[in-house]
């Protein structure tokens, strides 16, 4: 994929615009995984069935976390999915998502990688949030480490990750996580969506709910769409060599 090092702000790196033959991002696929989903909670049984994530046998999926208010992780993942599959589709995208509303249950992790990688996608984003300790703050990159399945797209991962990163970094009020992984960053070999992904994929844990002053930003519209143009920018990146315009 992307090998030229252009650097965010340097002064060589021009800003990729929609040229005379379409779209920057046009005959590209974009997987977009929200993390679970809206009526989990309504189901444990269906929430506890097995399914093998590359490596052994886990739970279907959690019901995600929420806010002391009780905004629910479900409902954030979904809003900044469908903000992002919007810019993404004006560049040109074809996007895929593992669902298409925040009122159902499932799909099951296993399923939610399969769905993306049927789709052939270029590059995928799971957008979470993290339920930690309530005095953490900040966003956490996961990033695969080889279980099989994904061997081939680790080191392409790893670059898609730190292109996530910087945006964090760049384009939205939060920092690195101050409690979990390092500097940002942490390599997991037990989830299905990296287990079990054949396209660079990594997972994002945008800000930590318990926290009041992450979930005030979480919560916030404002703030959601910075996250889906950060991510807009790093999947730009990615694929096309270039930051997008506009980004900082
Ligand atoms: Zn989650």
């Amino acid at each position: 994929m992307s090998s030229i090092p252009v650097s965010h702000d340097s002064p060589t790196s021009k800003p990729t615009s929609a040229g005379k033959h379409g779209k920057v991002l046009a005959g590209k696929i974009v997987g977009i995984d929200p993390g679970h989903n809206g009526l989990n909670h309504t189901d444990p049984a269906f929430l506890t069935q097995q399914v093998f994530n590359g490596r052994t046998m886990e739970d279907c999926d959690t019901t995600g976390t929420q806010t002391a208010s009780g905004y629910t992780e479900a409902q954030f993942n979904f809003t900044v999915a469908t903000d992002l599959r919007a810019i993404l589709r004006r560049e040109g995208a074809k996007v895929v998502m593992t669902r298409n509303n925040n009122d159902g249950l499932g799909p099951c992790v296993d399923r939610r990688a399969k769905i993306l990688d049927d789709a052939h996608a270029n590059v995928s984003i799971d957008i979470h949030a993290d339920g930690g300790p309530a005095s953490g703050r900040g966003f956490t990159v996961l990033e695969p480490l080889p279980a099989g399945l994904n061997d081939k797209v680790i080191g392409a991962s790893d670059e898609f990750g730190s292109f996530v990163h910087e945006a964090f970094l760049a384009d939205t009020p939060f920092g690195v996580s101050d409690y979990y992984g390092h500097d940002g960053y942490i390599s997991r070999d037990d989830l299905a969506g990296l287990n079990l992904t054949t396209m660079p994929k990594v997972l994002i844990e945008c800000g930590n709910m318990p926290n009041a002053q992450d979930a005030a930003l979480l919560t916030s519209p404002t703030v959601q769409r910075q996250i889906a143009r950060a991510l807009n920018a790093a999947i730009v990146r990615f694929l096309t060599g270039h930051w997008p315009p506009g980004t900082s």
